[in-house]
């Protein structure tokens, strides 16, 4: 099986067109998505529409779940809230009732897939650190688990001291150790580097591969500011923060 997995799209339709653009043009048996669609971009139904219309599989993200009043949106920062509250005030009903339906995890024989961490997931916790991997890779058996949540590719190993920052390229995972990896961020990249972020799994070689592309960040920034969202949230992506 050959899958792409985008995760962290945050209403920003330039860079999922753009990432649905190079998907298409390899062989790819699914596209699964890891959640938070929406959140402080400006087209968050036009992302839910392309998304499911294009994944096979779509993980509800802690910025989808505040966006439909699932979960509380006290531990998101000022520009955060505003935004999940600008997004919910905007979300069709269908759309809102679609978000409000989708799961917290994703299981296939060859891995897992949640948003944030296995470990209480519903707590969101940020896997950035090899002690919360370590909590995480207490609550899977899986072979591998793919992550988004923090923005930063990275590859995390059972038993290993510190995560390893993943850069454009493809790795091997590890045979007889259990991995997490982070494929990164579709909409708003924070590894300074602004270019979309996404993975592509191959099951039978065990290969990650990570694709980094420009897309029209100036168009996703001047819609953010056009709404009348944080001008912060249309600034950082130009910087890839
Ligand atoms: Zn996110």
């Amino acid at each position: 099986m050959i899958i792409a997995i985008i995760s962290d799209i945050h209403g920003n339709l330039e860079a999922l067109e753009k990432a649905l653009e190079l998907i298409d043009q390899v062989e790819v048996d699914e596209v699964l998505c890891l959640g938070d669609v929406v959140g402080y971009g400006a087209d968050p139904n036009e992302c839910i529409d392309r998304v499911r219309s294009r994944c096979s599989v779509v993980l509800l993200g802690n910025h989808d779940a505040a966006a439909v009043g699932l979960t509380s949106v006290e531990y998101f920062n000022t520009h955060a809230r505003r935004a999940a509250f600008w997004t919910r005030d905007r979300l069709t009903e269908e759309n809102t009732e679609y978000i409000r339906s989708l799961p917290l995890e994703h299981r296939t024989d060859y891995f897992l897939a949640v948003h944030a961490s296995p470990h209480e997931m519903e707590e969101w916790h940020y896997v950035t650190n090899q002690g919360v991997a370590d909590d995480a890779f207490a609550e899977f058996e899986d072979p591998v688990c793919f992550i988004g949540h923090s923005h930063v590719p990275i590859l995390f190993r059972e038993g290993g001291a510190r995560g390893e920052r993943l850069t454009e390229g493809t790795i091997t995972l590890p045979e007889k150790t259990r991995s997490i990896v982070n494929v990164g961020s579709v909409g708003q990249p924070r590894d300074n580097d602004s270019r979309l972020s996404f993975g592509v799994y191959d099951s039978e070689k065990r290969t990650v591969t990570i694709r980094r592309e420009k897309y029209d960040v100036a168009a996703a920034s001047e819609k953010i500011l056009r709404a009348g969202l944080p001008e912060m949230l249309a600034t950082r992506l130009h910087l890839g923060v």
